[in-house]
């Protein structure tokens, strides 16, 4: 390497001199660059090399061989050259200074004085490298805080969803892994360059590992709407099948207590009823009659009109029976043409009233089928429940007393009390 060095002096020699005062210069330099924060002036820096033992000797040997101030001069001027190639830039701004200021002073033999103004030079690269730094840690001051601020965005997000907890714990632990890679690139590296090249880059792994996330979350939500748009399908159905099977359990409950012609309660429903209200009786004394019809000369209707007429006839008288009674009383097809109907808290006084209000309703109905006019009536027989009955024996009275209106010309009312002691059956 030629350094242009003119005077009569050894080239080589010369060279290998500023050689080495150059390598302990960032020896220092280095070193002073590890304790980074501390405050660097012209006044340390002298201090460390006048105290290098490198230094010293190349000096003591310039002296000793050539004790001429120009020689020493042109060391400096070649320190100054050999700076400009470590730090162009802050060279480039001191310049100005370097040529007034390196002239070594033979009187004084101090060669601080020539060497103090290089290192100034030295000391600007410093603080520039030192601001360089500080801009350094505010970028990576923001960066982690936007880092930071994500990751708890996304932990956040992930606690939401429990169902995605393994996936969350992968993606966590790789946004923790280039977080951790962020944090030693900037511990470990001392070049602004080379650790915003590496925390580029890894922003940019968990920007990728962000937008996989956010596709396999797409995706399981897509999987999951899918999942749901089954499950309410099926949901649908279940609940059509579950109130069809409703209906027809309503219907078939429906069915066991009535009687499926004329709506009326059935015979079925008639023995429940007709027990429960023995109970009522026997146990609270409460009042209640038993009324029982028939319809007259029935088998004659069938005969004359058909049997499809006579349905008809059974479903409208029924319907007028249901008319005249009150909403506690109640009614039901005992057979094929006879109604029983129990009435509680019903003295015979009114039981009489209302069998009455039946039979001369039905009386002056008119049955009418297309333009025929069929006329109907019903016998009543009624008895009140007593203690001591049973559902035959109260069944029984009435059923005498219905057997009398019959006999006594039909279309009539007769209770217990009008059968006479001797009443043949
Ligand atoms: P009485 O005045 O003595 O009661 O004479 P009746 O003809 O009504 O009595 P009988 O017991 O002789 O006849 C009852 C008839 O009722 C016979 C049967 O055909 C008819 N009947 C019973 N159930 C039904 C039914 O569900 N539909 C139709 N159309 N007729 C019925
Ligand atoms: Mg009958
Ligand atoms: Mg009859």
């Amino acid at each position: 390497m030629n350094v242009g060095v003119s005077g009569g002096s050894d080239p080589e020699r010369i060279f290998l001199e500023i050689r080495g005062i150059a390598e302990a210069v960032l020896g220092i330099l280095k070193e002073l660059h590890r304790e980074s924060r501390k405050q660097i002036d012209s006044h340390t820096l002298t201090e460390k090399m006048t105290s290098c033992d490198a230094i010293i000797r190349i000096i003591n040997e310039i002296r000793s061989s050539c004790p001429s101030p120009e020689r020493l001069s042109v060391v400096s001027a070649i320190i100054v050259k050999k700076l400009v190639e470590i730090v162009p830039e802050s060279l480039s701004e001191t310049q100005g200074r370097s040529g007034s200021g390196l002239h070594f002073n033979p009187e004084r033999q101090d060669f601080r004085e020539w060497i103090e103004l290089p290192f100034q030079v030295i000391k600007d690269y410093l603080n520039r490298e030192k601001k360089r730094n500080s801009e350094l840690e505010e970028f990576t001051k923001q960066t982690m805080s936007y880092l930071t601020e994500t990751e708890r965005h996304i932990l956040s997000e992930m606690s939401l969803n429990q169902q995605k907890f393994q996936d969350d714990r992968d993606f966590e632990e790789n946004i923790s892994h280039n977080m951790a890679c962020i944090k030693d690139n900037i511990t470990v590296s001392e070049d602004f360059n080379a650790v915003k090249m590496a925390v580029m880059s890894t922003i940019e792994n968990i920007k990728k590992g962000i937008d996989m996330k956010r596709e396999k979350d797409r995706e399981q939500f897509r999987e999951t709407e899918k999942n749901l748009e089954d499950m309410t399908r099926r949901m649908t159905e279940i609940k059509k099948e579950a109130d069809a099977m409703r209906k027809r359990s309503e219907e078939i409950e429906f069915q066991s207590v009535h009687d499926y012609l004329t709506g009326l309660y059935n015979r079925r429903a008639y023995d429940l009823r007709m027990t429960e209200t023995l109970a009522h009786v026997k146990r609270y004394g409460i009042t209640a009659s038993l009324m029982v019809c028939d319809i007259d000369y029935f088998k004659k209707i069938n005969d004359t009109y058909g049997h499809k007429i006579g349905d008809l006839a059974l479903k409208k008288l029924a319907s007028l029976i249901r008319e005249r009674l009150r909403i506690n009383d109640f009614v039901a097809r005992y057979g094929g043409e006879e109604f029983a109907i129990i009435m509680p808290h019903t003295d015979m006084q009114g039981a009489l009233r209302t069998a009455e209000g039946i039979r001369s309703y039905i009386a002056s109905a008119i049955f009418a089928y297309k333009d025929l006019k069929i006329p109907l009536t019903i016998s009543i027989g009624v008895s009140l429940f007593r203690g001591g009955d049973s559902s035959a024996s109260v069944f029984e009275r009435a059923d005498a007393a219905l057997y009398l209106a019959k006999r006594s010309g039909r279309n009539r009312v007769r209770c217990e009390d009008d059968i006479p002691a001797d009443l043949p059956a």
